[in-house]
C-alpha cells in the first residue's frame, strides 16, 4: 500500500519538535558549526547566514571565508570565529577545513563557483561524512558536477529555490510534475530537499513531503535564503535530527518573516529583520 505522502507542517508539530535546553548545558552541548560562505562582493550572504546560525542556537560557530572577508566577518559578528583560506584569494579554497570536530557544516551562501571552490567542495565531500546543509552556489557546483551528488552525506539538507532546483534536476512541465521529481530525488539520493517558495515543499528520504505555510512576499528579498541556511545549520549543530531541523527551521524562518512583516511591512523588511525576529518566533514553539 502507499502511505499518505503529503503533510502540512504546522505550529502543533513545532511544539513536539522543539526541545528545551537542559539547565546544566554548556556551549559544547549545542555543537560547533562550520559555515563555508562568502566571496568578494558577497560577504553579506555569509554574514546573514552566520547571524542566523547563532540565533538558531548553535553552541559555537566558525566561519570559513576568503581572505578578503576576514575583517568583514569579524566586525559584523563578534560571536563567530573566523578562519580564512591558506591561499589568499577572492574565492574559497577550504580543503584544509574539512574537519570532524565540526558537528555540521553549512555551505554555499555567496560562495562563488570558481574551479578552485569546486575542487575544495569535492574534497570536503570526500572527507566529511555527517549531514550538512547545502545551498546556493554549493548547489550550483553540484549542478555542474552532478556525480558529486552521490558523495553528499545521507541525511543532508539541500535548499534550492526553483531555479537552482531546475539546474540540479532538470525542468518540469508543471508544479505537480516538479513535486513528483522532488520526492523521487529525495528518496533516490537519501537527502532532504527543500523546494523554496510561497509554500516550501520539504521532501524526505522516506518519500514523505511536508508543506510549510509560514512566510510571506516580504521575504522575496536578497538574503532570505542565506538566513534559512544559517538556521538549519544552527539546528543541526544542536543535535536536532535532520528531519526535525528541516521542519522546525523552515517554520521558524517563515514565522520570523511574518512577525517582521507585521512590524515593519513586507516592503520595508530585509533579510536581517528575519534574523532579528527569530527570538519571537522561537517563543511560539515552547
Ligand atoms: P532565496 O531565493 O534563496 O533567497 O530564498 C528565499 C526564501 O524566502 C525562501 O526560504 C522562500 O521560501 C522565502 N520566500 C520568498 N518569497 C516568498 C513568498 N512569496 N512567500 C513565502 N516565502 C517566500
Ligand atoms: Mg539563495
Amino acid at each position: 500500500h502507499t502511505p499518505a505522502r503529503y503533510h502540512l507542517a504546522d505550529k502543533e508539530m513545532m511544539h513536539t519538535i522543539y526541545t528545551p535546553r537542559p539547565p546544566f548545558a554548556h556551549k559544547g552541548t549545542f555543537g560547533h558549526a562550520l559555515l563555508i560562505a562568502g566571496s568578494h562582493g558577497k560577504m553579506g550572504a555569509a554574514v546573514l547566514s552566520a547571524k542566523a546560525c547563532l540565533r538558531a542556537g548553535a553552541g559555537l560557530l566558525t566561519c570559513h571565508v576568503p581572505g578578503c572577508g576576514y575583517d568583514i566577518m569579524q566586525i559584523s559578528e563578534p560571536a563567530a570565529m573566523t578562519v580564512t583560506d591558506e591561499v589568499q584569494d577572492h574565492s574559497a579554497h577550504f580543503h584544509e577545513q574539512a574537519d570532524a570536530r565540526y558537528k555540521t557544516i553549512g555551505i554555499g551562501p555567496g560562495l562563488g563557483t570558481t574551479a578552485a571552490t569546486a575542487r575544495s567542495f569535492e574534497k570536503l565531500l570526500s572527507t566529511y561524512k555527517r549531514p550538512m546543509v547545502i545551498d546556493a552556489d554549493a548547489l550550483n557546483i553540484l549542478s555542474v558536477y552532478p556525480s558529486l551528488l552521490y558523495q553528499v552525506p545521507a541525511g543532508s539538507i539541500l535548499t534550492p529555490h526553483p531555479k537552482e532546483f531546475e539546474r540540479l534536476f532538470g525542468p518540469s512541465a508543471n508544479d505537480f510534475e516538479r513535486l513528483e521529481l522532488l520526492s523521487k530525488q529525495a528518496v533516490r539520493l537519501q537527502l532532504y530537499i527543500l523546494l523554496k517558495g510561497r509554500y516550501t515543499a520539504i521532501a524526505c528520504p522516506d518519500g514523505a513531503v511536508y508543506f510549510n505555510a509560514t512566510g510571506n512576499p516580504g521575504m522575496a528579498t536578497g538574503g532570505s535564503g542565506d538566513v534559512l541556511t544559517g538556521i538549519l545549520t544552527g539546528l543541526l549543530a544542536q543535535d536536532y535530527a535532520p528531519k526535525a531541523a528541516v521542519l522546525l527551521g523552515t517554520w521558524l524562518h517563515g514565522y520570523a518573516g511574518d512577525l517582521a512583516a507585521a512590524q515593519l511591512s513586507q516592503e520595508a523588511m530585509t533579510a536581517g529583520d528575519i534574523v532579528a525576529f527569530m527570538g519571537a518566533a522561537f517563543r511560539e514553539c515552547f
